[in-house]
């Protein structure tokens, strides 16, 4: 028997190809290595599946080249996604502009997509790895398990080789590039950096709102605001996930990245309102004085980075040594060094190239019937939803593009 098409991968793009597709009378089959479908979707947003997001824009989106997601993005968006739950009977919900299922449970997600694609009677195999996939003529061939299938259009919806426990395991450039297609340098993103320096072991566990602005080479590359997180190996959370598609590109260029965190941003008069406290609170020492404006281990990094005594009375300070420890709560630097792996990571950074894949189709343009989705493509959002939105996106424009046919 020969399907219309074919998909390989059972995560949030796949699915929605498989509902598309099949929703336009198309005998589809789904592949997936996993012993059950949307295993990543589960771990998402906290186990709360971050769907979507309200604030959208062509900046969401990065990769060799940024504006590709963002049209397809426009045409399947957040309306068009809340619309296709709600027709499968899945109610979303909105906090802060971020989308999840009403229940705020992922689970729903999968269950949603899985209890549409056993009405639609799509075929569906799972513990199912694709190891090799080819065309003849009009044909399609895809191989594992000692079995061959063969379909009119393949559709690539393996995800990247972020959290390669949850199935993505990055076999599917192998089988984009069996078809010859190009992909860029790929990376872990949305994941924490590795710094240098003895303070970490000081900083470890603080959380601190900052201003984040990271250097390459002494060039600002990117910066970002939110809720720094110290780790052992250096600084992570919300903030430095956003940033780390620059920082770590930056890195594998061989630069010199440097971060630096304004540990008070919403202070703007710091130096008055020292000047103040300095008349008022004189009987106390440096790390007395400054654990007022701080969380206690940032004072101490910063007094042990100084090397000024955390018990000198402040009355005592100098000068100078005042307005080094200013300095340096607005401007503490941390050297980057490394950062963390896929096991860690929510994306990967990089992936087939867009500059082979038709913009509004998703189809190849060396192959006929061949179509490329989700986080395999050298696609990558920001934090808050962008992800899923782009893989739903992916899968719809693709089996639509298939659906027309
Ligand atoms: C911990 C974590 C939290 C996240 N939170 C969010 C969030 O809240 N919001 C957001 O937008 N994004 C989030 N993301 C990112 C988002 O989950 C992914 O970008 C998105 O799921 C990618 O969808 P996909 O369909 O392209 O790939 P995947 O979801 O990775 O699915 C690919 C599927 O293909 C299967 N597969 C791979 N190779 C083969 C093969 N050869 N044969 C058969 N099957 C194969 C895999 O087992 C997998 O099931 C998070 C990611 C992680 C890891």
């Amino acid at each position: 028997m020969k399907y219309d098409v074919i998909i390989v991968g059972a995560g949030a793009s796949g699915m929605m190809a498989a509902i598309t597709a099949a929703s336009h009378h198309k005998k589809v089959l789904l592949l997936e290595r996993m012993d059950k479908l949307g295993k990543k979707i589960l771990a998402t947003g906290n186990g709360r599946c971050n769907l979507s997001n309200a604030y959208m824009d062509e900046n969401c989106y990065r990769g060799q080249r940024p504006s590709f997601a963002y049209p397809m993005i426009e045409e399947f968006g957040l309306e068009d996604l809340i619309q296709f739950f709600e027709s499968l009977g899945m109610l979303v919900t909105e906090q802060n502009g971020y989308y999840y299922p009403a229940s705020l449970q992922a689970t729903t997600v999968v269950d949603t997509l899985a209890q549409k694609l056993k009405h639609l009677h799509v075929d569906i195999l799972t513990e199912f790895e694709v190891t090799k996939a080819e065309k003849r003529k009009s044909t399609f061939y895809v191989y594992g398990n000692d079995k061959c299938f063969q379909s009119s259009n393949l559709i690539l919806a393996t995800g990247g080789c972020a959290q390669p426990n949850l199935g993505s395991n990055g076999s599917g450039y192998k089988l984009a590039k069996d078809f010859h297609h190009k992909i860029t340098d790929t990376f872990p993103s949305l994941v924490g950096l590795e710094a240098e320096g003895k303070y970490l072991k000081d900083t470890s566990g603080v959380r601190n709102v900052s201003n984040v602005s990271v250097y390459a080479n002494n060039e600002l590359i990117a910066k970002e605001h939110g809720e720094v997180q110290f780790t052992k190996y250096g600084i992570s959370g919300i903030p430095i996930f956003q940033i780390s598609h620059f920082a770590i590109e930056a890195l594998r260029r061989k630069k010199k990245v440097k971060i630096y965190l304004n540990l008070m941003p919403q202070m703007v008069t710091l130096e008055e309102t020292t000047e103040v406290f300095l008349k008022s609170c004189n009987y106390k020492t440096v790390e007395e004085f400054f654990q007022g404006f701080l969380n206690k281990k940032l004072v101490y990094a910063i007094l042990l980075r100084l090397k000024i005594d955390p018990r000198k009375p402040v009355a005592q300070l100098s000068r100078k040594d005042l307005n080094r420890i200013l300095d340096m709560i607005q401007h503490f630097e941390v050297e980057i060094k490394g950062y963390k792996g896929y096991d860690m990571a929510q994306v990967t950074a990089g992936g087939v190239s867009t500059k082979e894949i038709i913009q509004g189709t998703l189809e190849s343009k060396l192959l006929e019937g061949l179509y490329v989705v989700g986080e395999l493509l050298d696609v990558d959002g920001t934090c808050g939803g962008y992800n899923l939105q782009w893989a739903f996106t992916s899968g719809y424009i693709a089996a639509s593009q298939i659906g027309r046919q």
